[in-house]
């Protein structure tokens, strides 16, 4: 029932952001970059000499099913991997606020069926208040009391 032409403004622009973000990223990660430093054993490295000058690389670290990964990510991908990373974060943060819209709309459902059993039950105890008016007056539904037994 719902075309997009009739979605919320906030909605339709955060489709849009995430349409042209899907569109116009080169890749996506999910995961947190971890930098590592590390000696490589060699005495004459100048690694070997102090702590800022050893050899450093990047991880993207990864949980799957409960299971943590590390993925080692080349020097000269190291740019690209970062924007993939935050691009990933961006289009989490547009699917969540589209989640929020979804939310609010099952909300502004709820609100409305509220209103129209509120209503519904108005209109049935109007009703129900004419016909106990009704049978007060006479022919109303007394089969309970019938036949009282002679005493
Ligand atoms: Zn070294």
């Amino acid at each position: 029932v719902t075309s997009r032409t009739s979605l919320p403004a906030a909605e339709r622009r955060l489709r849009s952001q995430l349409h042209q973000l899907l569109s116009q990223a080169e890749g996506f990660l999910h995961g947190s970059l971890i930098e590592m430093s590390r000696r490589c054993g060699n005495p004459r490295c100048r690694c070997a000499r102090e702590d800022a000058l050893k050899h450093r690389s990047l991880y993207l670290g990864q949980t799957r099913s409960g299971k943590s990964s590390m993925l080692y990510v080349p020097a000269d991908l190291e740019a690209t991997v970062r924007r993939w990373v935050e691009d990933y974060q961006r289009a989490a943060a547009l699917l969540e606020e589209l989640c929020a819209q979804g939310r609010e709309r099952v909300g502004e459902a709820k609100t409305r069926e509220r209103e129209r059993k509120r209503s519904k039950r108005a209109k049935a105890a109007a009703a129900k208040g004419k016909s106990a008016g009704r049978s007060k007056g006479g022919g109303g539904k007394t089969t309970r009391n019938q036949a009282p037994k002679p005493s």
